[in-house]
This record gives C-alpha cells, sequence and structure tokens, in this order.
C-alpha cells in the first residue's frame, strides 16, 4: 500500500491591504528616534497639559503631535509636541477623526 502524502487544505488567507499613510504612521512610532525622543519628552513633561490647563494635576502616559503628522505636522519637532493623559489625548484623536 504507497503512502499517501497527507493532504491539507490551505485555506485561503486573504492579504492585508497595507493601508498606506497608516503603515508609514506605525512605523515612525516604532523607530528608535521617536521612541527615544518621546521618552525624554515625557521626562520633561510628565504631566497632562490639557488637565494642567483646567487646574487638574494628572500624570501624562502619551506624548501627542499637536499638528498631527498626516496633516503635516513634524515629526521629531519638541515644538509640535505635548503630554497628555489617555483620556484627553482619547478625546483629542476622536476630535481629529471627525474633522
Ligand atoms: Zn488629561
Amino acid at each position: 500500500m504507497p503512502k499517501l502524502p497527507i493532504g491539507r487544505k490551505r485555506p485561503w488567507v486573504p492579504e492585508r491591504k497595507a493601508q498606506g499613510r497608516r503603515t508609514e504612521e506605525t512605523k515612525f512610532y516604532q523607530s528608535s528616534a521617536w521612541r527615544r525622543l518621546r521618552n525624554a519628552f515625557i521626562k520633561d513633561n510628565p504631566l497632562c497639559v490639557e488637565c494642567h490647563a483646567k487646574g487638574i494635576v494628572s500624570p501624562a502616559n502619551v506624548v501627542d503631535h499637536i499638528v498631527p503628522i498626516r496633516k503635516g505636522g513634524a515629526e521629531l519637532n519638541i515644538k509640535n509636541l505635548q503630554s497628555l493623559c489617555s483620556p484627553c489625548h482619547n478625546r483629542k484623536s476622536g476630535r481629529e477623526a471627525h474633522q
């Protein structure tokens, strides 16, 4: 009785389409240049600026681009960066998505 090769069905996996700029942005956020700058920035600016403007002291855990990269904001310029807490960052991202 000859051995039959075990037939394995290959499920058809759809290839994910690269999402242009999103991918570029993801690459940027994973770059060591950004991570170094981000870590240094949050050390110097450990509080959320939006909360601070309202008189609330809240530790920041996100370094946000004031002008988003996809809108032409400078990527690695600290003048385009601000520290935010997660709730403030989520609010800002939500606002930007509706623009
Ligand atoms: Zn905040």
